[in-house]
């Protein structure tokens, strides 16, 4: 059976990051990458729309939720680690402060770094799973192999999007070791909705602001950007970000505040003067909101009352049925709880066995904070495993 000093579970961001970390670190360590997919890196290619949105400008504590927002505050928005180290290219960003490779594309990331692997000398098995995990360690293998390794990194991610690998396998793995895990949701996700007013506005695209509210009128968080309305509910930016706070809370409703810079008075008043000219009850908002949402508006209303109508424009409510689930969402929320590890990701239930990614009850908002999460946890998981070893001797 061989034998290696690290065996990383998963060739994601954070298992490729950790890997080339390692080497990078002490280029006498033996890393094998095991890899269920015919390729690694895929869901970082495939961030960002394909252009590969690999961090943020503002990397602030708040954006970073779980029971491991600590590690991720210490981490990623201290700057203790830069993600972008990792790459060997120049990097931009947008208006909203999202980092891209400056030629957007994703798969440069991915490429990059299994550039860097294949250089490092590590030895990347594809297409096979670590189908179960003993301690000491011992990998039992898809293929009917097995493996020892004196230390394992579990980053094999979540359970969003199963097309890319992940189908929670990896907290399957960390259960049979004594690990619990907490309740999953996916997260960064269309939101299914009572569509009953939306029907007649499939496919329109505006930009809003939207509030969470729980059924006590709780605000559970707001996020301004596109909403696109569909004939499940919403979807758009805004709608991923909010939808981060709606998970696993029952009786969400969203409140859409349309038209954000013009005061509710003037909307009054603009409707007030359509209303002195003859303009029918449905067009009382035309030219000021898109004409059908602006229909939908006063359909909702059902009234001509200016204050009704600009009130209505302020705070278009929609019930949140539930979400599209993780065969869409981007990132799991929930994960091992960040009390089973130690700062160094290392375990407190099973020694020389570490944790990186999303596997960790760590979750970030859209704008890529994951992947940042992903990168920095693995490179922060390389530095500590290389550490245990300069102890042990
Ligand atoms: C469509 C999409 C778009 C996204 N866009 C963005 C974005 O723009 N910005 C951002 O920050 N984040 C984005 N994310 C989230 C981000 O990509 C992930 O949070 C991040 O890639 C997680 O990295 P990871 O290494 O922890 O896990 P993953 O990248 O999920 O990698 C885990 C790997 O482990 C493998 N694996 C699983 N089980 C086993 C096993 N038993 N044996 C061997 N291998 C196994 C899987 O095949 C997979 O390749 C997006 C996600 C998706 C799905």
């Amino acid at each position: 059976m061989q034998n290696y000093d690290i065996a990383i579970i998963g060739g994601g961001a954070a298992g490729l990051a950790c890997a080339v970390r390692l080497k990078e670190l002490d280029k006498n360590l033996s890393v094998v990458v095991i890899e269920k997919g015919e390729r690694a890196g895929r869901k970082i290619a495939a961030s960002g729309n394909g252009q590969g949105n690999v961090s943020n400008v503002d990397l602030g504590a708040e954006h970073y939720h779980g029971s491991g927002a600590y590690l991720a505050e210490k981490l990623c928005s201290s700057r203790l680690y830069n993600p972008l180290e990792m790459f060997d290219f120049l990097f931009a960003s947008d208006r909203l402060g999202r980092i891209y490779p400056a030629g957007k594309q994703g798969s440069a990331l991915s490429d990059c770094l299994l550039r860097k692997v294949e250089k490092l000398g590590i030895e990347l098995k594809l297409s096979t799973a670590a189908t179960a995990l003993e301690k000491g360690f011992t990998l039992i293998l898809s293929d009917g192999g097995k493996l020892q390794a004196n230390r394992v990194v579990l980053a094999a991610g979540g359970k969003a999007q199963k097309q890319f690998g992940t189908d929670g396998g990896a907290y399957a793995l960390a259960r049979s070791l004594g690990h619990t895990v907490t309740p999953l949701y996916p997260s960064l996700v269309q939101l299914k909705c009572d569509t009953r007013h939306i029907k007649t506005l499939k496919g329109i695209r505006t930009e809003c602001r939207v509030t969470a509210l729980d059924k006590d009128g709780k605000v559970l968080g707001t996020s301004t950007g596109d909403v696109i309305f569909t004939d499940y509910g919403v979807s758009g930016n805004a709608v991923f970000y909010i939808s981060s706070c709606c998970a696993g809370v029952e009786n969400v409703t969203l409140s859409l505040e349309f038209l954000t810079d013009i005061p509710q008075e003037r909307i009054a008043a603009d409707v007030e003067s359509k209303l002195a000219k003859g303009y029918p009850q449905s067009e009382l908002l035309c030219g000021t909101l898109h004409n059908q949402i602006g229909r939908a508006v006063i359909r909702r209303c059902d009234s001509s009352d200016p204050r009704t109508i600009a009130r209505t424009v302020k705070n278009f409510t929609l019930a949140v049925e539930g979400s599209l689930g993780f065969d869409y969402a981007q990132v799991t929320k929930g994960g091992v709880p960040a009390s089973e590890v130690d700062d160094r990701l290392q375990s407190k239930i099973v020694p020389d066995l570490y944790f990186a990614g999303e596997v960790l009850d760590v979750d970030g908002d859209c704008g890529g904070y994951n992947l940042t999460w992903a990168l920095v946890s693995g490179m922060h998981a390389a530095k500590s495993v290389v550490n245990s070893f300069n102890t042990d001797d």
